[in-house]
């Protein structure tokens, strides 16, 4: 007979919390999930799973716009949005079916409800109903996660003003489309709608999109964005929204220039904030950093016995990061002594095309070392590409000169978001330029590339002069 070690409380079932909980329940520990909205979390329900769903549709519709280059002959392609919509939802339902027989096989208990701390060893649940119980527990794990910022004066109202969530729900396709923010969530939207045919126009804050990606690849992945029709204002910041019918008007400023610009519906993509209110930390004492919880590399907060994990500590706010810091939190909460190791986190960015890096920025890869040098490899000279018809792309590697060790590999183009599984297991490893040369890659890959671009780095350029 199995012996459960001491009972772990979850609260939050997204990436960090159902991986926590399940890697607990694999410890031999009583555990108790509590979830007040959908197993899955963001991720699954309104983040990663639906966005990318649309992104397949999106880059499909292209390509059949363009099948007459690949010799094929087909009528005009259109868009059955609500066949978008069901196929969206039935990959979402599959996936949450998935992790709630993952959570039961692994013996986790599902509490549906909204959870709150009142001691460091008690959480009260309010039930759907709105009964009210408590949980002991001897370990607490928060993986509460992060909802869309509001901004002051700007009323989502799911109609016409979107938040990242409502505009996964639109019963129809908005002919025009402002996105106010260019950053991740922001881009990749902006994707899916001007290739689904919607008329996107972006307000960005900042001089320059994408902050903390690849600048020179930002820079080719606007003008190609922009080439499809999107209409970027960089620099530019929103006084004011105003939703009338079936219109609305966003008054912006960029330098000692005003816009006025008008659309069917209006994004609102402006970042994230960890869910902590009304958990009641405060009353328990658990230091905070603004509005995220503080932890060490441990994933414990400063309560002996409370940990936590996922958007909810603030940080790169990614689901791979948070399965990664769930599983250190339940296997510390369990006894273990781990740290989270972030060396090699990769970044996606799913827009058309592709953009996805892994390792330090140049600018620190400059600062850190004496000498580094920069291979670049044009996905045009790469025949796969060409075959795939998908020529517009750069492989980018930098290594440091003394051991040659590879710094950071950034990729623009199809499939780069597959493609930086490699990248980031050389450098998670150390690996160095020569290690990757060394290793022989299939043909014809678009893999290919990112050994072509080290060989330039090298000094050794074979497929380009
Ligand atoms: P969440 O997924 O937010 O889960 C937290 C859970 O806790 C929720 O289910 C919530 O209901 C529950 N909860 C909150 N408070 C309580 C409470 N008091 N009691 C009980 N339950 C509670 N990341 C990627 O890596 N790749 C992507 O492609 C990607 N695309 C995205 C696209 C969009 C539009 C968005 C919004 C996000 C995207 N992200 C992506 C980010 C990703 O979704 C998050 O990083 C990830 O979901 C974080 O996981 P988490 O477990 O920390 O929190």
């Amino acid at each position: 007979m199995v012996v459960a070690r001491g009972k772990i409380v979850v609260i939050g079932g997204g990436p960090a919390g159902y991986v926590a909980a399940i890697v607990a329940a694999q410890h031999q520990h009583e555990v108790v999930l509590v979830e007040k909205g959908a197993l899955g979390g963001t991720c699954l329900n309104v983040g990663c799973i639906p966005t990318k769903t649309m992104a397949k549709t999106a880059a499909l519709y292209t390509t059949a716009q363009r099948l007459n280059e690949f010799g094929i002959s087909v009528g005009t392609p259109a868009i059955e949005w609500s066949k978008v919509q069901q196929r969206k939802e039935s990959i979402i339902k599959s996936l949450r079916q998935g992790v709630t027989e993952l959570l039961k096989s692994n013996g986790v208990k599902v509490v549906q409800g909204e959870a709150t701390l009142v001691s460091p060893t008690t959480v009260q649940v309010k039930h759907p109903g709105g009964e009210i119980n408590e949980i002991n527990a001897n370990k607490i794990i928060i993986a509460t996660g992060s909802v869309a910022a509001r901004v002051p004066g700007w009323a989502v109202d799911e109609k016409n003003i979107l938040s990242s969530t409502g505009i996964l729900g639109l019963e129809k396709l908005p002919a025009s489309l402002i996105i106010i923010g260019g950053g991740v969530i922001g881009m990749e939207f902006a994707s899916i709608f001007q290739s689904l045919g919607t008329r996107v126009t972006v307000i960005e804050v900042l001089p320059r999109l994408l902050n903390g990606m690849d600048a020179s690849l930002v820079t080719l992945l606007q003008k190609d964005m922009q080439r499809q029709g999107i209409k970027f204002f960089l620099e530019t910041r929103v006084a004011s929204i105003e939703s009338r019918d079936n219109e609305v008007t966003v008054f912006c400023q960029q330098g000692t220039q005003q816009h006025v610009l008008k659309a069917e519906k209006v994004l609102v993509a402006a970042g994230r904030v960890a869910c902590t209110d009304g958990l009641g930390l405060e009353k328990i004492g658990i230091a905070m950093e603004g509005k995220n919880i503080k932890v060490n590399s441990r994933m414990e907060t400063n309560i002996p016995g409370i940990y936590a994990a996922g958007d909810v500590i603030g940080g790169y706010q990614l689901a791979h990061v948070a399965f990664a810091e769930g599983e250190v939190a339940a296997r510390n909460a369990c006894g273990e002594n781990c740290e989270i190791d972030y060396r090699g986190v990769p970044m996606c960015v799913y827009t058309y095309p592709e953009l996805a890096q892994v390792g330090v920025s140049q600018d620190e890869a400059e600062k850190e070392n004496a000498a580094i040098s920069i291979g670049e490899f044009p996905l045009m000279a790469n025949g796969k590409a060409l075959i795939e018809g998908e020529k517009l792309g750069l492989v980018k590697v930098i290594q440091e000169k003394t051991y040659g060790e590879i710094l950071r590999i950034s990729i623009l183009g199809s499939h780069a978001t597959e493609l930086i599984a490699e990248a980031t297991l050389a450098i998670h490893n150390e690996l160095t330029i020569e290690e990757l040369i060394s290793t022989i890659h299939a043909h014809p890959t678009i893999a290919e590339t990112l050994r072509e671009a080290a060989l330039v780095a090298a000094g050794r350029p074979i497929h380009i002069t």
